[in-house]
């Protein structure tokens, strides 16, 4: 993994940035060959796209987990995640979501709270 610095049109400021070099096999895309993760990603990323990585900032989330790189921007949940089935640690990415650092998968947090609240109820 890289780090490098580069402007964030969205935050109007210079923001930090790694670019992973995952080398997908199959893929013959180079432009698949490294994301960019924003570490710099939180509350204020509310827009729709994300212009660093020219993804929702919710995919930039996704990866800062998958990439084990989320910063203490991101609080973290201990709860069951349906989607791996795992009770697990979950990462605050935004007011409604937050994501599975088992299985990378997003979940809303009002669901997250309701399973947690029915699991801890029986
Ligand atoms: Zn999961």
């Amino acid at each position: 993994m890289k780090a490098v610095n580069a402007y964030c049109s969205a935050c109007d400021h210079d923001v930090r940035l790694v670019l992973t070099d995952e080398p997908l096999v199959d893929d013959p895309s180079p432009i698949h060959d490294c994301e960019v993760v924003c570490l710099e990603l939180g509350e204020h990323c509310t827009g729709a796209f994300c212009p660093v990585g020219a993804v929702p900032p919710i995919v930039m989330a996704a990866r800062l987990v998958r990439n084990g790189l989320q910063t203490e921007m991101q609080p973290i949940v201990k709860a069951h995640c349906p989607a791996c089935d795992n009770s697990t640690d979950f990462v605050i990415v935004s007011r409604d979501y937050c994501i599975c650092s088992e299985c990378g998968s997003t979940a809303t947090r009002e669901a997250i709270e309701r399973n947690e609240t029915a699991r801890t109820a029986q």
